[in-house]
């Protein structure tokens, strides 16, 4: 049985609130304390949505966070208990010894023109970076330091390797085993002619590799979406996107699914 602190974040309906209050009960019993602002454990009731503000809420402590989520929702890619059997999470955590997986984040970091850091971000499934106004965006690529190619269309999507079931499998980018330390750099509706000139592919960057965007039109109206959360800059010089080194995202398994199975599940079906 887990021992600690622990917290939850639920989403805010009928059935997410009789589950977490059933899993509160057993919890306590079972020797548990509950600590909202340094949990070792956040149970996670709700949607994919709901795992993503879990994960942004608990950003600072990361390391110290394991997160282990009921689905309620309509798709739960990060989920492991659904809420018809998520009783048996009870019974689970009495008799079994959970395993912990961890995922690589990607780190962003956004410049102003007089070099300065506006912004360092996490992003658990992507970050996206486009025009606020809906106008093309128009960009000069750089992996470690080396121009790549000229960027214009509706904007770059640069996302994680769990993140590549979500916008990034949208946009027809690869999905990626999250074992993997790697992030992928994805075109969104990219114009292609003789000025500017991309890949048409997705590129997969090792966690060496280092990803600079450098917007042409500086003082236009840049959108940088972190998940699902935006944030708009009047002005930016650059963006520098990594794998990151120093923050992992760990999740709690009682139950062996791989992460192929997963895919199928949410994507296929059984
Ligand atoms: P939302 O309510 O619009 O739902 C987005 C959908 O993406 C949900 O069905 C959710 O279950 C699913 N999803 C989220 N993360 C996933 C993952 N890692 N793998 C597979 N599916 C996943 O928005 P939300 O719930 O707040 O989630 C925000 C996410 O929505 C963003 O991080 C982005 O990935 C995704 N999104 C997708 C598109 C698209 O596919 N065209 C566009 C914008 C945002």
């Amino acid at each position: 049985m887990l021992k600690g602190k622990f917290a939850f974040v639920t989403r805010d309906d009928e059935l997410s609130l009789e589950i977490k209050n059933d899993l509160y009960k057993f919890l306590i019993n079972n020797g548990l304390v509950e600590d909202v602002d340094s949990p070792n454990y956040v149970f996670v009731i709700g949607g994919d949505g709901t795992v993503l503000s879990a994960f942004r809420k608990y950003l600072d402590i990361l390391s110290d966070v394991n997160f282990l989520s009921i689905h309620t929702g309509h798709l739960g890619f990060y989920t492991d208990y659904q809420a018809k059997d998520y009783e048996n999470l009870f019974e689970d955590m009495i008799v079994k010894n959970p395993k912990l997986e961890s995922y690589p984040l990607v780190v962003v970091e956004a410049y102003c023109q007089n070099g300065n850091l506006l912004s360092k971000n996490y992003a658990l499934n992507e970050i996206t970076l486009n025009n606020a106004l809906g106008s093309t965006y128009i960009a000069e690529i750089f992996v470690d330091d080396e121009h790549f190619e000229n960027f214009r269309g509706d904007g770059i999507c640069i996302s994680t390797p769990t993140g590549s079931t979500a916008y990034n499998k949208s946009l027809g980018g690869a999905v990626i085993n999250p074992n993997l330390d790697v992030f992928q750099v994805t075109e969104i509706a990219a114009l292609n002619n003789l000025v500017y000139r991309t890949l048409g592919n997705s590129i997969v960057l090792s966690k060496d590799e280092v990803l600079t965007i450098k917007p042409k039109n500086q003082n236009h109206n840049h959108r940088l979406s972190i998940d699902q959360s935006y944030y708009s800059f009047d002005s930016l010089s650059k963006v520098i996107v990594t794998l990151s080194k120093t923050k992992k995202v760990t999740f709690i398994r009682y139950n062996e699914v791989s992460f192929w199975k997963r895919v199928k599940r949410s994507f296929i079906g059984e």
